[in-house]
């Protein structure tokens, strides 16, 4: 990334840097402790290695989490834009889905059979999603892990092509990168799948290419296509005019499974990015939010897809189709959390509050940008928006890639959470759910817009 982008020198920012981290070191003491304290038992100090890469000297460790409020052990309160990424979307613990959950754990929690919430939930998938037949996972890790597994025994197919920077989740199949020559890397930066023999399951292009596409299909060993409808994970990658129609299009051609994976995208209406976009997938992945941060995710498909299931591993006298399924997955705690918050909670009401918040909230950040004419883009995804670190917005996962600048996504965000503002770790996601206040939104602007100010300052002074 060239220092234009990046706005000041790598020794300002460490000095900035210095700055923030003795401030929050100051107003976070009972954290420290407790981190302390951690690493004797927790690798790392942490139970998940994501919780330690917030950028801050030590994780802020939290006591509650209510609405668009954290509060931590220390008593500080944060306006939460992060959202557990993705998790919390329509808030910490929205009471009705609470209130349900409190009640089933007592009525049961997993019996191994179906309760009658599990058809209302297939039926209001298929209501806002429009593919007729779901399952229930625990995970959008998982639910993307068992369509690959579905795909590959329909085709006969060994491979699932993803797109370059992705992520679906820990699934060796979509844990790859392409190398600077483009061709699928042996190892790489951050090798998330050492040892793995990439080449026996995977495929990667870059989002936006159509012919790189069509030349990875035209080996005809792809089972399924895995994507987001836009890229979030590395920034914000969105499609161009008529892509998806040419994925579509390939995908039916090459007789390959095209896998819409919602998970982040369901931030673009009640029925995600497929229904706002009218987009036409063979499977749709689902999880993180739909049931209010509870652990459980959804995979919808087509009919056609159902009868040649059932026709080819389906219905046999015990049925152990493909590996599929879990002990917990689908237990009833789960879908009755789905049914309560999809009754209650991730309304169309709630989605249009949310998507008015964010571009309330994405208008103000490029109003700032442009004020200290700074070389930096927010990308927008329903009630999603992404700072980029480039003055324009990536057409692929690697040209996102470019912009990534670890040291300022860390300054920014510790200045940020010194000021009661939180963001999502990895990458400048910001969420709005719908309790997200226009005085939360307008404080979150203000504070990037300081942060602004004073980098440009620096920038000008001559860094
Ligand atoms: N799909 C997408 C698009 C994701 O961003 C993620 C996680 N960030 C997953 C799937 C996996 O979700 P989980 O970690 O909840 O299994």
């Amino acid at each position: 990334m060239s220092l234009s982008n990046k706005v000041v020198s790598d020794k300002h920012l460490a000095n900035l840097m210095k700055r923030e981290a003795e401030r929050f070191r100051k107003h976070t003491p009972k954290s420290a402790e407790a981190f302390n304290r951690a690493q004797e038992v927790l690798l790392n100090g942490v139970p998940m290695p994501w919780m330690s890469d917030w950028g801050s000297p030590h994780p802020i460790f939290v006591n509650r989490a209510a609405g668009n409020r954290i509060t931590d052990i220390d008593d500080n309160s944060y306006v939460d834009f992060c959202l557990g990424d993705t998790g919390a979307m329509f808030g910490h613990s929205p009471p009705a889905t609470a209130a349900a959950v409190a009640e089933q754990v007592c009525k049961g929690i997993t019996t191994m059979l179906p309760s009658e919430d599990a058809p209302w939930v297939g039926r209001e998938f298929t209501r806002r999603f429009g593919l007729p037949c779901w399952q229930v996972a625990m995970t959008a890790t998982e639910a993307n892990r068992y369509v690959i597994r579905i795909c590959r025994a329909l085709t006969q197919r060994p491979k699932t092509l993803v797109f370059n920077e992705c992520y679906h989740g820990s699934l060796d199949e979509a844990l790859v990168h392409l190398d600077h020559g483009g061709q699928l890397a042996l190892r790489c930066e951050f090798d998330s799948n050492p040892g793995l023999v990439r080449e026996s399951v995977a495929r990667v292009v870059e989002f936006n290419d159509p012919g790189a596409l069509e030349a990875a299909l035209s080996h005809e060993d792809v089972a399924c296509i895995l994507a987001e409808p836009v890229m979030t994970n590395c920034g914000m990658v969105l499609p161009e005019p008529g892509y998806h129609d040419q994925l579509r299009e390939l995908a039916t051609r090459y007789g390959t499974y095209l896998i819409i994976d919602e998970t982040h995208t369901f931030s673009s209406g009640p029925g995600g990015y497929t229904a706002a976009h009218g987009l036409k997938p063979d499977f749709i992945t689902l999880g993180k939010s739909i049931a209010g941060g509870i652990p459980v995710a959804v995979y919808g498909f087509t009919a056609r897809i159902a009868e040649r299931i059932n026709a080819s591993f389906g219905r046999r006298p015990v049925s152990d189709p493909m590996g599929i399924g879990g002990t917990l997955s689908a237990n009833a705690f789960a879908i009755n959390a789905i049914r309560a918050t999809l009754t209650h909670v991730a309304t169309e009401q709630a989605f249009e509050k949310m998507i008015a918040g964010a571009n309330r909230m994405a208008d103000g950040l490029e109003a700032a940008i442009q004020k200290h004419d700074l070389p930096w883009s927010v990308t927008r995804c329903g009630a999603r928006a992404e700072m980029q670190f480039m003055p324009h917005a990536p057409k692929t996962g690697s040209e996102a890639k470019a912009a990534v600048y670890w040291d300022l996504i860390a300054y920014t965000h510790l200045y940020l959470a010194n000021r009661g503002v939180l963001v999502t770790p990895f990458h400048n996601m910001m969420l709005v759910s719908p309790v997200t206040g226009d005085a939360d939104i307008d404080l979150l602007v203000e504070t990037w817009q300081n942060c602004m100010a004073e980098l440009a300052a620096v920038d000008r002074r001559g860094s």
